[in-house]
């Protein structure tokens, strides 16, 4: 249907959903495997104390319904297949924001014989926030960093190429 409509009506409706995307972005958050330290901080920032949602984001339970998924530790081996089914479930255009320095790197798990790797190493990351924990100001600044990004971009070349790339 959309491909039906004359360019300039097409470009009209990217800009829309553009617009309607970095203004209200649903968010899914997944543990992958953290010590929960980093998901308290998630939910902190969701508290009227530091309220997120004067972004637009909310926090939303299904991924078929999300724009962004924000994940948290290191991936272990029970849950790399979770979330990758996760992510499958969500629509195109999506993002993965990995949070603390364990979705980061591996962190204090590394090495681990559970322990999979970096969310990077199995999803194409958008955003990393680092920190043990990051404070809810940091990824408050990651998020609205991300979104900035969406502006006019889709999404980045390097995570479109199923590579790791930096906000
Ligand atoms: S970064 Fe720190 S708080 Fe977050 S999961 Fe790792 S150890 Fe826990």
């Amino acid at each position: 249907m959309e491909n039906q409509l004359p360019p300039a009506w097409q470009n009209v409706l990217t800009q829309l959903k553009t617009w309607a995307r970095v203004n209200s972005p649903w968010a899914i958050h997944y543990n992958s495997g953290s010590c929960n330290g980093c998901d308290i901080e998630i939910l902190a920032t969701l508290t009227p104390r530091y309220d997120l949602e004067r972004f637009g984001v909310k926090l939303q339970g299904s991924p078929r319904h999300s724009d962004i998924l924000i994940c948290t530790g290191p991936v272990t081996r029970q849950s790399r297949e979770r979330l990758l089914r996760i992510y499958e479930q969500m629509p195109e255009p999506k993002f993965v924001v990995a949070v603390g320095s364990c979705g980061l790197s591996g962190g204090a798990f590394q090495g681990c014989y559970n322990i999979v790797g970096s969310i990077d190493e199995v999803l194409p990351v958008d955003a990393y926030i680092p920190g043990c924990p990051p404070r809810p100001e940091a990824i408050i600044h990651g998020l609205v960093a991300l979104l900035q990004n969406l502006q006019g971009v889709k999404k980045s070349p390097q995570a479109a190429a199923g590579q790791p790339a930096k906000v």
